[in-house]
């Protein structure tokens, strides 16, 4: 098992989950982290420390964030870089921290070999 980052993420990477992995388990994109489950020891530990609760076991992912799983995997290790210390949170991060359906905003979208993040219609604004 791993741990997953969730929709929350997206726009807001605070990163203060990076700080508190022990295995360096996190790889960066424009706008949102991901966890290679491969790395992964479970340990919990970035858990309590994402202030917008973006992470969660895999067998505890919410119906409409399983998509997440396989994004996870698919764009750690390969298609973005790893990052092991924390850094300064995106400009909006407060504003899109308040907002659950956002990932029309990812970027880039429904990437991944095999994986479809869907759509939605929330405009974020
Ligand atoms: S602390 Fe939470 S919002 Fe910030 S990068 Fe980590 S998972 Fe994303
Ligand atoms: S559960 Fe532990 S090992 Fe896995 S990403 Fe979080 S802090 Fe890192």
């Amino acid at each position: 098992m791993s741990h997953v980052v969730t929709e929350a993420c997206i726009n807001c990477k605070y990163t203060e989950c990076v700080d508190a992995c022990p295995a360096d388990c996190f790889y960066e994109g424009p706008n949102m982290l991901v966890i290679d489950p491969q790395a992964c020891v479970d340990c919990g530990m970035c858990v309590s420390a994402c202030p917008v609760d973006a992470i969660v076991p895999e067998n505890r992912v919410p119906a409409d964030q399983l998509e997440f799983i396989a994004f996870n995997a698919s764009m750690s290790g390969t298609l973005w870089p790893s990052i092991v210390k924390s850094k300064a949170r995106m400009p909006d991060a407060d504003h899109w921290a308040k907002i659950p359906q956002k990932r029309h905003v990812l970027t880039p979208p429904s990437v991944g070999p095999g994986v479809d993040l869907g759509s939605s219609n929330d405009t974020g604004r």
